[in-house]
């Protein structure tokens, strides 16, 4: 399918969850967020329901994220329903690793392809500090338990201030060099003000490219993470709000007022 300015849309993000075990500093206040409401988030059935549908339309490549997609009970279960969808070629999940050691496997078993992992530095004490309480030596198991699985090739996502010549940042390269994993740098953002650049070793951030729907926890359909406009798929359907979205999505992001990297995901 393809959208008003004739860029061919491809890829939806998930966001199974607004709910994360860790309050990164860039992306949740410390007092966490006012949550979504149980009976607004999206059952696995009607994401897997809605994902048919986009499928059929021409989507071909999936990704789940959150929150953190693996506190939602049952995620394995989503990515197996998903895994069965004829004409999805790539599936994949982006987590801040601190579960992903104990579901790497079932992950992989379950269909999923590969795995992003966020790290922003490889300094213990730093790492606590940016995430508000975690421990880098889960993550770190995290990510060779999914390079034993199998998810492959396992891409770091590195948050940067300013540039990829930041001490944390040369500090992710090398542990990446040496672990044999990819790393793309993310320019931090700011939703509220526009603020957004391109990820460097990704494509992310360049309007001129886009090929991404986002559906969000609360179940809305949003074709620009830089803008407000959103789709409730329950209320209009899965059809209507797929072609509500292609309708709407702008040429390129401004800001967002609305939405949150917690709640769509990143
Ligand atoms: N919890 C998972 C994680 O951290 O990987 C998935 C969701 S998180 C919102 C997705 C990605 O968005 C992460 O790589 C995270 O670093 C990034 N992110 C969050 N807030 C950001 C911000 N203000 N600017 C740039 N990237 C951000
Ligand atoms: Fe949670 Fe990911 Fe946001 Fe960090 S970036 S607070 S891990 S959702």
């Amino acid at each position: 399918m393809y959208d008003r300015y004739n860029r061919r849309i491809n890829y939806l993000r998930i966001s199974v969850t607004d709910r994360c075990n860790l309050r990164c500093k860039y992306c949740m206040p410390e007092s966490g967020i006012k949550l979504v409401k149980h009976e607004e988030i999206l059952s696995f059935e009607e994401i897997a329901e809605f994902t048919r549908i986009a499928v059929d339309k021409g989507i071909d490549k999936v990704r789940i994220t959150g929150g953190e997609p693996l506190v939602r009970k049952g995620v394995v279960g989503l990515v197996k329903m998903l895994a069965e969808i004829k004409g999805i070629k790539d599936i994949t999940l982006t987590t801040n690793g601190i579960l992903l050691e104990e579901y790497a496997k079932p992950l992989a078993d379950a269909g999923l392809k590969r795995v992003n992992v966020s790290l922003d530095t490889v300094d213990p004490d730093k790492f606590t500090e940016v995430t508000r309480g975690g421990d880098i030596k889960k993550v770190i198991q995290g990510i060779v338990a999914a390079n034993k699985a199998g998810l492959v090739p396992v891409k770091i996502n590195c948050v940067v201030n300013e540039s990829s010549n930041e001490s944390d940042a040369i500090g992710v390269k090398a542990f990446c060099k040496n672990l044999g994993l990819e790393v793309r740098f993310i320019h931090k953002m700011d939703i509220e003000t526009g603020k957004f650049a391109i990820v460097e070793g990704g494509t992310g951030g360049n309007c001129s490219i886009c090929n991404k729907l986002r559906l969000s926890s609360d179940g809305c359909l949003r074709p620009c993470l830089f803008n407000d406009v959103a789709f409730n798929v329950r209320r209009l359907g899965a059809e209507k709000a797929i072609e509500m979205a292609l309708q709407a999505k702008p040429e390129c992001g401004t800001v967002s007022l609305e939405n949150k990297f917690n709640i769509i995901g990143g």
